[in-house]
């Protein structure tokens, strides 16, 4: 990946970090002819995303599927990838909730929630009572905006196991408006998540999508895994002949240039000038790098919160495991007590990933309420793992395959007063000419996002005159 370019390169813009924020800002600068350096510390792109094939196994060390949007259609047709797309399993549309350690699916319709065992009466009783319930005058955690709405049965069964699924996170600590900021603007701008859930189903029966459009909202993958994505954006990257990656060269210092511009140095003693300097590293990373520059916004991105979380692969003979696996997964709320946050049916969500006759399980343990679980040796990890999975999915005997991928810093937390402080972070910023800020730290954790924020990066730079 280390291409060069003949001519020497006057550089507009460094980045440093070489994930999917990296990589789409690079992709969109190369793209409007601007031409960049991207820096990254390790020996492949991807940053969280990546996947492995082994003795026929194939797993991913972070994101399993990505959710179709229009935006995303765009750029797997400009990346020429529509052929290698992989739709997720229709039956991952189910998905199932441990409760007293049995497998319980989540009501897939309205009715259904009146026979689930998942809710009480009482909770629909307080459900019922969702539209008229008036919006709060100050910023909520998810629990209480939750708790408030839906009831405490809703909480603790139904979104409380979300937020573990999607965050590793702590719904009494993320921030409703930060977190979830889409549900938020619906009770802001409707009043009630009920209203506006059936006015959206009728204007989606009486105006139905055209065909040709992309099937939004569906799960997907690649032949080969995720990180087919991030490597098409890197080889665009460098086919442009405006961009370079140089891998396995993390950005060590930086400097702010008198005249303008910033100089970056490397571990390994290479210097680097350009214009514009973009950090989509974690924000910690950031951290560390702006501290002698500007100690006070590095004291603001070290306030961000990044809890490790493991990501356990586990292969079994079919007739290890006597849960069918008939859905995405098993989401374990913190009612139950267990360490483990869940766990995806990785071979039924995508086919053709194990050898024949084998079962794939992708179990994630840690985050923000246990963040111990996620340490220790890969057996410990796996011990807790299995004495959290086995009951409810009736598992047998140790898997035949493991490979265990630790993140020490696997998600950053938009907890209470995020957005207050992300302002901070912007003021602050705004005093360096030319520093751009960007990662899944802010605007979203999805790889959709961090996509969609590289390029808005991405068109913000191109504007500025240069
Ligand atoms: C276990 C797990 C499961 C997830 N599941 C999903 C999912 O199912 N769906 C979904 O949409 N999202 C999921 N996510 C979230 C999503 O994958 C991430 O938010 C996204 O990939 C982050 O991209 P990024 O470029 O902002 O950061 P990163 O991927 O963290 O990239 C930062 C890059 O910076 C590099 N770097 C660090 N320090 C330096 C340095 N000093 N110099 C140079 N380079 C440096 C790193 O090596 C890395 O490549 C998951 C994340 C994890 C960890």
């Amino acid at each position: 990946m280390n291409s060069s370019i003949n001519a020497p390169l006057t550089i507009d813009t460094i980045i440093v970090g070489a994930g999917v924020t990296g990589l789409s800002a690079g992709y969109h600068l190369t793209k409007q002819s601007k031409r960049l350096i991207i820096l990254e510390a390790a020996a492949r792109v991807g940053g969280a995303v990546g996947s492995i094939t082994e003795q026929g196994w194939l797993r991913e060390l972070g994101p399993n599927s990505l959710m179709q949007t229009p935006a995303l259609a765009d750029l797997l047709s400009q990346l020429d990838l529509g052929t290698e797309t992989i739709e997720a399993n229709p039956v991952a549309k189910k998905r199932f909730i441990s409760k007293n350690e049995h497998p319980v699916a989540l009501p897939g319709n309205p009715l259904a929630l009146f026979t689930s065992p998942l809710f009480s009466l009482g909770d629909l009783w307080h459900l019922a009572r969702e539209p008229w319930i008036k919006p709060a005058s100050f910023e909520e955690t998810i629990a209480q905006f939750v708790r408030r709405r839906l009831g405490q049965g809703f909480l603790d069964w139904a979104v409380d196991p979300f937020v573990s699924g999607i965050y590793a996170g702590d719904p009494d600590r993320l921030s409703v408006q930060a977190a979830i900021p889409k549900i938020y603007a619906t009770e802001c701008e409707s009043g009630s998540l009920i209203r506006a859930g059936i006015a959206r189903m009728q204007a989606a029966k009486a105006n139905p999508a055209p065909i040709t459009q992309p099937a939004k909202g569906k799960l997907f993958s690649f032949k080969n895994g995720l990180q087919t994505l991030t490597d098409a954006l890197a080889a665009a990257i460098t086919s442009s002949g405006n961009g370079e990656i140089h891998l396995q060269t993390p950005c060590s210092s930086l400097v702010s240039n008198t005249d303008g511009g910033w100089t970056i140095h490397t571990a390994q003693g290479k210097t680097y000038t350009a214009t514009n300097l973009i950090l989509t590293v974690p924000a910690a990373v950031a951290a560390g790098l702006l501290e002698p520059t500007d100690p006070t916004l590095a004291e603001q991105l070290n306030r961000i919160e990044y809890p490790p979380v493991a990501s356990v692969v586990m292969g079994f003979s079919r007739v290890q495991v006597a849960h069918p696996l008939d859905g995405f997964g098993l989401l374990i709320p913190s009612k139950e007590h267990k360490q483990t946050l869940g766990v995806l049916f990785s071979s039924t969500l995508f086919a053709d990933r194990t050898p024949p006759g084998k079962v794939m399980l992708t179990a994630f343990i840690g985050g923000r309420q246990k963040p111990e679980a996620a340490l220790g040796t890969d057996d410990e990890i796996l011990q807790r793992v299995l004495n959290d999975l086995s009951p409810p999915l009736g598992i047998k005997g140790p898997p035949e395959f493991l490979r265990i991928q630790s993140w020490p810093r696997a998600i950053p937390q938009y907890e209470l007063g995020y957005l207050a402080l992300l302002e901070k972070i912007e003021t602050q910023a705004a005093h360096w000419q030319g520093l751009y800020l960007a990662g899944n730290w802010r605007d979203g954790i999805a790889v959709g996002d961090c996509l969609i924020n590289g390029q808005k990066l991405a068109e913000q730079l191109a504007k500025k005159p240069s």
